[in-house]
């Protein structure tokens, strides 16, 4: 793995840099403890992240798994740094003006996790074989958190973004005069259904044929309407956002299924992912050419949350096959059901219809 460098200025500059690097940090330690997982049955090797910052405390995130089935994650704290352990929780607090006398130097986050404070770290330790690997980053006003989640849809927070609504129709078919708003709210309103029978929490950023920004007049650039979506979705701070829309293009050949996700995001790692699992499900339920999961790092406002988040294509409305499978009574419910299966998959619940 790499050792990064990164080479800090005016005092100024320095929070920022500061978080985001910790921010690029979190991100590799993501990846590291998902491989560290995954190598954890069958392998002993270590994976490590460093990072070095010149003139610099050591800003050092690394993760090891020493001997199955544990795990350490180094955490960075600086002296005038906190953090705090809650119950699944690490909250890191940054570049705090006050003195940091009051860290508990060791104890427990809960059962499968234990810490303790060694001389510029916190020192995670974690039992691998009764945690689950799901694990998130957020933001907080002063730094992050990372937050351990149990597998299974109960009790998780979920967002769902109908695309289009109210004098947007978003694209229109061009063969029997679909449009993709009301598609879009139907899927949502089946997927909604099922993830709330699961035992998830849903919020919708809408639930009626309407735009979410109703202020916003006939004829204008519907970019106000969808950073409105952004910030309710971020507002609510789900544990996961879905997207949904469906495809046209000017070629009315266009055809099959799509999943965008945002790399740079807080929680890039995991939505790549996401749109996997989602993909793979669109097309083994809708049975369409699949192209496949794609990259929209910053054209796409709702993409920008930093929850694990994805936007799902669902055919192409321009496609004159496409509309009549878009327009069949029981396709709404079909393409839900592939969403929560790849949301479900997601959050490791298989059990679930
Ligand atoms: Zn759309």
């Amino acid at each position: 793995m790499p050792v990064y460098y990164v080479r800090y200025k005016g005092k100024k500059k320095r929070r920022k840099r500061r978080a985001f690097f910790l921010t690029f940090a979190l991100a590799c330690m993501g990846l590291s403890f998902v491989m560290a997982i995954s190598m954890a049955k069958n392998s002993d090797s270590t994976a490590s992240i460093k990072a070095h910052a010149i003139g610099q405390p050591l800003p050092l995130v690394s993760i090891q798994r020493l001997e199955h089935p544990l795990v350490y994650i180094n955490v960075p704290v600086g002296e005038n740094d906190s953090w705090k352990v809650r119950k699944n929780k690490l909250e890191l607090s940054l570049s705090h003006e006050e003195a940091s006398a009051a860290f508990p130097s060791e104890g427990h986050i809960d059962q499968n996790i234990s810490f303790r404070r060694e001389e510029g770290v916190v020192v995670l330790e974690l039992e691998l074989e009764n945690l689950p690997p799901i694990f998130h980053f957020e933001k907080t006003e002063t730094g992050y958190v990372i937050k351990w989640l149990d597998s299974g849809l109960a009790g998780k927070r979920i967002a769902i973004d109908p695309g289009h609504g109210g004098h947007d129709p978003g694209a229109e078919g061009r063969f029997i005069g679909l449009k993709e708003k009301n598609i879009t709210l139907a899927i949502a309103l089946e997927l909604q259904e099922m993830l709330e029978k699961a035992g998830a929490e849903v919020f919708m950023t809408r639930s009626t044929d309407t735009l979410v920004d109703t202020t916003l007049q006939p004829g204008r650039h519907i970019r106000p309407d969808l950073w409105m979506r952004h910030d309710l979705v971020s507002d609510y701070s789900p544990d996961f956002f879905i997207s949904i829309h469906n495809n046209s293009w000017s070629d009315t050949y266009a055809r099959g299924l799509e999943t965008y996700y945002n790399p740079m995001s807080l929680n890039g790692y995991h939505s790549k992912a996401a749109a996997k699992l989602v993909q793979d499900q669109l097309v083994a339920e809708i049975q369409r050419y699949s192209r496949g999961t794609k990259y929209k790092p910053k054209s796409d406002a709702v993409l920008q949350v930093d929850a694990p988040a994805v936007l799902a294509e669902i055919l192409f409305i321009s496609n004159k096959e496409e509309e009549a499978m878009l327009a069949s009574p029981d396709f709404p419910g079909r393409a839900a059901k592939a969403l929560y299966k790849g949301i479900a998959a997601y959050f490791l619940d298989y059990g679930g219809e």
